[in-house]
């Protein structure tokens, strides 16, 4: 069985069996959805990104696994809910063929559903958004259609699928799963807590601190609303002895984590403001924090910093400095930025 690498298992403290399948959702790219057996429940967190060997790897993870009571390999067929964290396509990707094959109910946040059902129409919108945001930032034109290109790319990865159910109508319960939204990272992101485990998508990650875009380009998202979902989960986690994420290894101390990924954002607001210290674009700022970030990454990391600009200035931190010729013009221009 060729997986990325081994399946692992994991128990609650009441005796749900967990199982982390392992995908390379994109190159390089590790991605874990997490199969859960429980009473008389068959739950898969999240789908992978349908990319590549995504899927096959998806199918192999639960074939690994026997069904409750029988010698038989575990099948889509068998699941009984589909969970997603959020509607990042690394995790909800390999929806179409889940759904496909499977009754399952599908279910996500409000906030995330169209991510799924309305996949097309979404990434025009944000395409849109995302042009006007790029010449803000003070992208220049080539550069520009190079990022765009690499968002339009992305839309051919996936059609849209229906969904079941969101989790307000459920009450944020599912049987002995609790929800608990925490946007930031994506609008609708939750967590979803079994027991003492806690299954956290890409909310808190280890190494690396999860990607953050500017709320301008779709609400609910942004640094503020992100240290906000902190503070919430690191109140409602009380009691969690293991957080396994989409993403990495798992984490034994999620207090300390959170602490950690908070720090790193305080240091970066901090870098920022001496940044602008003179005049300067979005897009200078990013080579300062990323160098020259090369292809999916480039978008990445422009969002990034744009996230930590949008935090400051709707703080009054920051300022526009040549804020005066929007109010001769409703077209875009590179804005610049400095310390209040
Ligand atoms: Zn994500
Ligand atoms: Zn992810």
């Amino acid at each position: 069985m060729k997986f990325v690498q081994e399946l692992r298992t994991y128990e609650t403290s009441a005796g749900a069996k967990v199982y982390q399948i392992p995908m390379e959702a994109f190159p390089g790219l590790l991605t874990f959805a997490y199969l859960i057996l429980h009473q008389d429940l068959c739950v898969l967190i999240d789908t992978g990104s349908g990319y590549g060997e995504s899927n096959q790897q998806l199918v192999e993870g639960l074939q690994a696994v026997n069904k409750p009571g029988s010698s038989q390999p575990l099948k889509f067929e068998d699941l009984t809910h589909v969970l997603i964290t959020h509607g990042h396509i690394d995790h909800f990707g390999g929806l179409l063929e889940v759904t496909a094959l499977s009754d399952a109910l599908v279910g996500v946040h409000e906030l995330d559903r169209r991510n799924i059902t309305n996949y097309e129409e979404r990434r025009g919108f944000i395409l849109r958004r995302l042009e006007t945001y790029l010449i803000e930032a003070g992208v220049e034109s080539e550069r520009r259609d190079y990022i765009l290109g690499l968002y339009r790319y992305m839309k051919q990865l996936f059609q849209s699928v229906p969904v079941d159910f969101v989790y307000s109508d459920i009450n944020m319960q599912l049987g002995e799963f609790e929800f608990l939204h925490v946007p930031g990272h994506c609008a609708g992101h939750v967590v979803i807590r079994l027991h003492d485990l806690l299954f956290c998508g890409d909310h808190v990650l280890t190494d690396i601190t999860p990607h953050q875009s500017p709320e301008e380009l779709t609400h609910w998202t942004g640094l503020g609303h992100y240290l906000q979902s902190l503070d919430r989960l690191e109140e409602w986690a009380i009691g969690i002895r293991l957080t396994l994420c989409g993403h990495k290894r798992e984490i034994k101390d999620l207090t300390s984590r959170i602490n950690a990924i908070k720090k790193m954002h305080m240091q970066r607001l901090e870098t920022v403001m001496e940044f602008f210290e003179s005049p300067n674009t979005v897009n200078a700022l990013t080579d300062q924090l990323f160098g020259s970030a090369d292809g999916y990454d480039a978008l990445l990391a422009i969002e990034e910093a744009g996230a930590h600009v949008e935090y400051l200035f709707q703080r009054g931190m920051l300022t526009i400095e040549n804020y005066e010729q929007m109010e001769n013009s409703i077209e875009p221009y590179p804005l610049y930025y400095k310390r209040h």
